[in-house]
């Protein structure tokens, strides 16, 4: 039994090293894909967590693997595809330590996994269903994902959701528009970025737009991040904001991803449903998730990166807020 089951991409993050150069560039391979930052963050914070996905039956697969048991994370439901190899995915970073993709996904192992594959006892017996939109871009695991989150709705579990747009992975913007829209349908807590809302919606005002979003699809607790600039959250009623906090940024990688883990830890130990949660549980929440996703920033990639609780406030008491 698990509290938190996540879908999606299991990938390699090929992040310059630090001594890359234009000349030699060299990079260092890191555990990726948005869902499993977000288990690996839960996972240190002492929840139970498995993962379903697929590497590929290669080296970068079995590392993978390891890693990801490593942190405590079930793998159990991470299977072996043959016929294609594992995901990868090459960061840039420019000044700001803000990143942009390539990916060598065509297909990768992840795309493959099939609705025929799942454990459905897995799903049933957990509290959450966490997903994001990578599994959404590709035949079969979009249908893969669709079952689950029709399955995880009928047994009435919390479903989260990440739509993480990467415009790369899609075959144009409708497309993207179209399925990342969809994940929203579905779910009860939603973790967005201000350009995301702007994307979708096709509005400027993000803040605005962000609260039409949980309205118009009905999602009772919607989180939307703004980098630096902090976050917000729209929830039974109540609009919360928070600045950022001022830090050295090294790589922003994942720092959404730190966010999400640390607004479902939150969730889980008000042990509460979304509709009991008061605006100081909003406050609590936000607070704790833009702090731990501060620090994320200053340190290299986003897998396993979240601060240890009973270190918590040592390590984050150089997060201030600006
Ligand atoms: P990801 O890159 O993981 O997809 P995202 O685009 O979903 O992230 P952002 O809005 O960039 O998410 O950042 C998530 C959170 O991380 C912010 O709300 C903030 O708390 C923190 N954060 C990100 N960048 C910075 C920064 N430069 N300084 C301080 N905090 C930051």
């Amino acid at each position: 039994k698990c509290e938190v089951v996540s879908l999606g991409e299991l990938l390699i993050d090929l992040i310059p090293h630090h001594d890359y150069t234009a000349d030699a560039p060299s990079y260092e391979a890191k555990v990726g894909g948005a869902p499993i930052n977000v288990l690996s963050g839960l996972a240190k914070w002492g929840h139970t967590t498995a993962y379903i996905s697929k590497v590929g039956n290669d080296a970068f697969g079995g590392y993978l693997r390891k890693q990801v048991k490593g942190a405590n994370i079930n793998v159990d439901y991470v299977l072996t595809e043959r016929s294609a190899p594992t995901t990868v995915a090459i960061v840039s970073l420019d000044e700001e330590k803000n990143r942009t993709f390539d990916f060598i996904r065509n297909p990768g192992a992840d795309q493959l996994l099939t609705k025929d594959e799942i454990q459905w006892g897995l799903i049933r017996e957990a509290e959450v269903f966490h997903f994001g939109s990578l599994s959404l871009t590709h035949h079969p695991s979009r249908e893969a994902t669709l079952a689950v989150l029709k399955y995880a709705k009928e047994n009435h579990k919390t479903i989260s959701y990440d739509p993480n747009y990467r415009p790369l992975l899609w075959e144009n913007q409708d497309e993207a528009k179209r399925w990342m829209v969809e994940g929203l349908k579905w779910a009860d807590i939603v973790k967005i970025s201000d350009e995301e809302v702007q994307f979708i919606t096709n509005e400027e005002d993000a803040l605005m737009a962000s609260q039409v979003l949980a309205e118009t699809h009905h999602i009772p607790l919607l989180v939307m991040t703004k980098g630096k600039e902090g976050a917000l959250v729209v929830c039974n009623g109540h609009v919360l904001e928070e600045d950022g906090h001022t830090v050295q940024p090294v790589d922003t990688t994942g720092a959404g991803d730190c966010f999400m883990a640390s607004v479902l830890h939150q969730f889980l130990v008000k042990n509460k449903s979304i509709q009991e949660l008061t605006e100081q549980d909003l406050a609590d929440m936000l607070q704790f998730a833009n702090r731990v996703a501060a620090y994320s920033t200053t340190v290299k990639g986003g897998f396993s990166v979240v601060p240890p609780l009973d270190e918590f406030e040592k390590i984050i008491r150089g997060v201030q807020h600006v």
